[in-house]
């Protein structure tokens, strides 16, 4: 087990289009395992591989601290390995985005409010199941990982334009985290 580095907005493995995972093998459980460790100490809800760099389409949910706000979190963690959004709503909704890749920071975002995923869960058996609310916000969320978007990519280009320099700041590491982060602009070759 082993807290890995996250990595912040600017570095390239967060802009590249995440690879499908062929089989899950020690490995593969090994970076599944770390991932939770390090989501749950940056206190996040989610986290997806590229964000530790490893480009491949994977990632780990558990919305449990948000059940006192939305009933439907309560107990979901799960393992999303090369998910697929096969429907979205034309329903919609805006909820305020963090994410582990850009610290101190939340952002409006519009997404469709109901969802329906495939994929394979941790033992490569596949799924098909329907989320809404925040569960289907957090998935989304991670999903944009797998295809190198980040949550501000979806805010209005105003607004894009006004955080420039706060995104600037963070890829210098200009940003007070308490968990492990690597900084592009910091990081020595
Ligand atoms: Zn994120």
């Amino acid at each position: 087990m082993a807290i890995r580095e996250v990595r912040t907005i600017g570095d390239e493995v967060l802009g590249k289009i995440s690879k499908p995972v062929k089989e899950v093998n020690e490995r593969t459980l090994q970076i599944i395992e770390d991932m939770f460790e390090t989501m749950y100490h940056s206190e996040g809800v989610g986290l997806a591989a590229p964000q530790i760099n490893k480009s491949i389409r994977l990632f780990v949910i558990d919305a449990d601290p948000f059940q006192e706000t939305y009933p439907e979190a309560k107990g979901f963690k799960k393992v999303f390995i090369n998910p697929e959004i096969v429907e979205v709503s034309e329903e919609k909704w805006t909820f305020r985005e963090g994410c582990l890749s850009l610290p101190d920071m939340n952002e409006d975002v519009e997404r469709p409010s109901k969802i329906t995923i495939n994929y394979l869960d941790e033992n490569f058996v596949e799924h098909e199941e329907e989320y809404d609310g925040i569960c289907a916000r957090v998935i989304q969320h991670e999903f944009d990982h797998l295809e190198g978007k980040v949550y501000v990519d979806r805010v209005a280009p105003m607004r894009k334009m006004m955080l420039k320099n706060k995104l600037r700041n963070i890829s210098e590491g200009n940003v007070y985290v308490d968990y492990k982060m690597i900084f592009p602009a910091k990081r020595r070759r």
